[in-house]
Order: C-alpha cells, then structure tokens, then sequence
C-alpha cells in the first residue's frame, strides 16, 4: 500500500521539491493540504489532484484526526512552526516527518519526541543526506576501512544571502543563523559518515557590523569537533560568500571527496588511494535518485513495517545538544565538553 502525506507548508521546499518528488514515490502519495495561504493551496490543490476536503488552514489542521487518508504530517514550515505543529499533528495521532533544523532548541526537541511516544506515533528527522545514494556509499567505503582508518574530515556549507526581512534572518523564526540552517549538514553528514558522536566542539562566530542581514542571526560559524577515535573534523557554515559545498574525508591511505554534497543533486564522488609509489584516482558514478522520494519512501516503509527510522528525533535533539555546544564555545572562547548524548540506542 501506498502512505498517505499530509504537507504543510506551501513554500519554496515543497513547491519544488517535495511535491513533485511526492510523484516518484513507490510507497509514498499525497493526499492533503495544510497552508495559511488558501487561494495558493487551492491551485496546488488543482494541480496535485487534491479533494478540497483535505485541505486544511492551520486553524483546521487539528481536525486531520478524522481524515483516514492520512498516515503522515510533513511539517515544512518556518523552524520556529516546527514544535507547535509536531505536538498538534502526534495528538492527532498522525506520524510525523519534520523538515531539518528539528525545531529551534533542545527543550522543543525533546517535546516533540515525548509528543511523539505519548501518542504511539514515529517521529523522524528529514536529513535527507542520510538516504542519498552518493553520501551513503562514501559512508559504506569509510566504515569498511577500504581507506584505512579515517584521520580528519574537512567540510563546508556557504552560501550567500540576500533578504533581510526573510524568515531565515528572524531569530524568533530561524532559531540561529547559518548554522542550524546550512551548517547542519556539515555537522549532520560528518556524524553520519563518521558513526560516532563528538566528544569536544570549539568554535568562533561572526557576523560583519552593520550588515543588515546579520542584525538578529550569525553569519559564520567555523567549528571543531573532537570524536573518541581521534578523528579531529574541520567545519564552516557561511551565509555571506559564493556558494560552496563539500566535505573531504582524509585516511591513512587516501581520502574520499564530496562536491555539491549537500545539495539537491548533483553529487560528485572522487576518491585517490596510494598503492606503492602511484596515486590512483577514481570518480565513483552512481545513478542519480531523488533524495526527498527516499527518504520519505524509507519512512512509509517503517510505518507499513513498524520500524524505527533510521534518522528519528533523537537524531535532531543531537544535532540541536551539539549546537548549542557549539555556540556556547563560540561565546566562551573555549573547548565544550559533550557529555550527554541524545539516546545511545537511537544514534549510529
Ligand atoms: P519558505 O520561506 O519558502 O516557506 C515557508 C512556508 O511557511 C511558506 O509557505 C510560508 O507562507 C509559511 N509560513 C507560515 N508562517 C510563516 C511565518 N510566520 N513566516 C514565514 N513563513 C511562514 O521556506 P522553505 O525554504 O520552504 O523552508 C521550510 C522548512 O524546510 C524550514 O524548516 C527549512 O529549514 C527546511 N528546508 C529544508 C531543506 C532540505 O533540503 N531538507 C531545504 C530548504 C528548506
């Protein structure tokens, strides 16, 4: 059977690519609406094939518990919206799919997870990295050691911004500036990648005087982050250069790098490994897949299965209990310490 999506949220993301991707996906359908903008839901509504009684305002959405058709809430709405809806959207007893950064602080990540057990419905993170063919294949080769033993890992997410007025730019809104929004991905990919968690970040933050842009959030954040392995990672988020993103993972015996690793195609995969005096270079193809069809197909299958997602809440409460890390370092000008992790069982 197919599972049934709800999307709320009509902006840039599920206009151009959660929707259509919607369309490409074997387990996946969509089947309702929620938007505080209705003349816009109604032409989506039209074009998607979607009965107007299964739209819904965000004043009606609560009323999605009586709609039978709907297994799945995809929250894509402003960070700050996304604990809000997730506590409304579990207590109407629909599983629940929110977009990255989870919410804007620990605290609300860890509602949203109790919101999600109390109601017995799955709660997963969209980090969709974690289910793109090219990412997961530098992770499978890295954790066979096919490299040897991985020493550091080098990564960055910039990209450049112009609306001041924008949501993203909001604190209330966004949470943070470009690092719960891009510099996720840094943070996110390199725990994926590596398997393990971060037992020390140091970091330094800033944000240019008198730019508009950053009057409310950071413009740069470079941090460190110490694993128990000895693995050191190097990582930067920026909203205010050309855009660039890509992460390079260096062993003992070659190293393996992503271009446009983060984005919604695209990924480039290349890898060198010395073998005696020579370097062999190699650039690993494989096919492109819509991300966004994975990953959500990969949660309707763990509904239709009942398994756990392999990035559920306790993924983004990580991401949020490092960030937070992160900033606290920036503002002391010294090491943090992780001392408590997420859930040990949920994290790999
Ligand atoms: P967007 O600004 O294009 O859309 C936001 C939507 O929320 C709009 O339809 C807007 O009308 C609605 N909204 C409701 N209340 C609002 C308010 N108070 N202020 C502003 N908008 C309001 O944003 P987006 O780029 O679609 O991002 C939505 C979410 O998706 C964010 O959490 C973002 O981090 C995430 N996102 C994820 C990816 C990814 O690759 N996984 C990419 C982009 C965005």
């Amino acid at each position: 059977r197919r599972v049934g999506y709800a999307v709320v949220g009509l902006g840039h993301l599920s206009l151009e690519e959660i929707l259509p991707a919607l369309g490409s996906c074997k387990k996946s359908k969509l089947v309702a609406l929620v938007s505080g903008s209705p003349d816009k839901m109604k032409k989506v509504a039209a074009q998607y094939g979607v009965a107007s009684a299964n739209c819904y305002s965000y004043e009606t959405y609560d009323q999605i518990k009586n709609n039978k058709e709907v297994d799945v809430i995809y929250i894509v709405l402003p960070n700050s919206m996304h604990r809000e809806f997730t506590v409304r959207g579990a207590a109407a007893g629909k599983h629940i799919l929110c977009e990255k950064p989870m919410a804007n602080s620990q605290a609300e990540c860890r509602e949203m997870i109790d919101a999600c057990n109390k109601a017995k419905v799955k709660l997963m993170v969209a980090y969709r990295i974690q289910y793109q063919p090219h990412n997961r294949k530098l992770r499978e080769l890295v954790q066979k050691k096919e490299f040897g033993d991985v020493k550091f890992v080098d990564a960055h997410n910039c990209q450049s911004s112009a609306n001041p007025d924008h949501w993203r730019h909001k604190k209330a809104l966004a949470g943070g500036g470009a690092l719960p929004d891009i510099g996720l991905y840094c943070l996110n990919t390199t725990r994926f990648v590596l398997g393990e968690e971060p037992v020390e970040v140091f970091a330094y933050q800033y944000s240019t005087p008198g730019n508009p842009l950053f009057k409310e959030v950071e413009e740069m954040v470079s941090w460190q982050m110490r694993f128990p392995s000895g693995v050191v990672a190097s990582c930067a988020t920026h909203y205010n250069v050309h855009e660039s993103r890509r992460y390079r993972v260096l062993c003992e015996r070659g190293w393996l790098s992503m271009d446009k690793a983060y984005a919604y195609k695209g990924q480039d995969l290349s890898s060198a490994k010395a073998d005696g005096k020579m370097e062999l270079h190699q650039n690993i193809g494989l096919a492109e897949k819509n991300q966004f069809a994975l990953e959500m197909d990969h949660f309707s299958d763990c509904i239709i299965k009942n398994k756990r997602p392999f990035t559920p809440g306790e993924e983004g409460l990580q991401d949020h209990m490092l960030m937070e890390a992160i900033y606290q370092s920036a503002k002391e000008g010294k090491p943090v310490k992780i001392t408590a992790l997420a859930d040990n069982k949920a994290l790999h």
